[in-house]
């Protein structure tokens, strides 16, 4: 379970997260939906530990992380831009984070291998990430972010880059692969489509305040401010 509670956030005077309460339940996936500005990826950034909060608590399996750093967090992430290193094949850039943690360079290669598998990636693992599409190098992120087999998963606009056909190949299979491995999920959209397609629920943020959370068709039913329904797409 991943819960945010309360969480204050200021940058320079700019109060950009003002209270934000979010409980996303055991291989739940659940949508930070919003626009840009919104404080999305700042919510996100406190989950990973990347940014400390002003005030209120970040809880992981009921412990409370708040001063825990990011390595230490049991948690994988997902970029929007691929972030994989240039000069290591793909099956290094997958294996980085096991050898980082000491696993012998031989287990470590075999659980990256597994992990590409999952991403349908095992063919690819030699080369190197400029021998691949943006699809491809996602995918790669993807299995990266698995390969410790981590409790939870923060993708940032993991798809935002990519043109129109691959994302929705690429978000229907991360969500089928996060059913499949049951594993709690937070996403960072500003696609109100993409949100609607693959989440669980949905918590819409507006202007640092998640104003509605919900499974999509709650919040396509009983959109409970304008700014919800405007943004689930009622209003155009
Ligand atoms: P986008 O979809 O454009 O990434 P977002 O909803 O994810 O938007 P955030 O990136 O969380 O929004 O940004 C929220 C606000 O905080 C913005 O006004 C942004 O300029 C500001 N902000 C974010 N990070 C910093 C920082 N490190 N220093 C100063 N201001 C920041």
């Amino acid at each position: 379970r991943v819960q945010l509670q309360g969480i204050v956030k200021s940058f320079g005077g700019t109060r950009v997260l003002h209270g934000v309460d979010l409980d996303v339940a055991p291989g739940e996936f659940v949508s930070l939906l919003g626009p840009s500005g919104c404080g999305k990826t700042t919510a996100l950034r406190v989950l990973a530990g990347l940014e400390t909060a002003d005030s209120g608590s970040v809880m992981l399996g009921g412990r409370d992380v708040s001063r825990v750093p990011t390595n230490k967090r049991d948690i994988g992430m997902v970029f929007q831009s691929y972030s994989l290193f240039p000069h290591l094949r793909v099956l290094e850039n997958t294996a980085f984070g096991l050898r980082r943690r000491g696993v012998a360079r031989a287990a470590a290669a075999a659980r990256a291998a597994a992990a590409l598998e999952l991403v349908g990636l095992a063919n690819l693992a030699d080369r190197f990430p400029h021998q691949l599409s943006g699809g491809q190098q996602q995918r790669v992120a993807l299995a990266r972010a698995l390969v410790t087999e981590p409790r939870v998963l923060l993708l940032d606009e993991p798809l935002s880059a990519l043109d129109a056909k691959v994302r929705v190949q690429l978000r229907d299979e991360i969500r089928r692969l996060q059913l499949r491995l049951g594993i709690t999920t937070v996403f960072v959209t500003h696609d109100q489509e993409e949100a609607l397609a693959v989440s669980d629920r949905i918590a819409v943020m507006d202007s640092g305040r998640i104003e509605q959370i919900g499974t999509p068709e709650d919040l396509y039913l009983r959109p409970q401010t304008p700014a919800v329904a405007a943004f689930v797409g009622l209003s155009s």
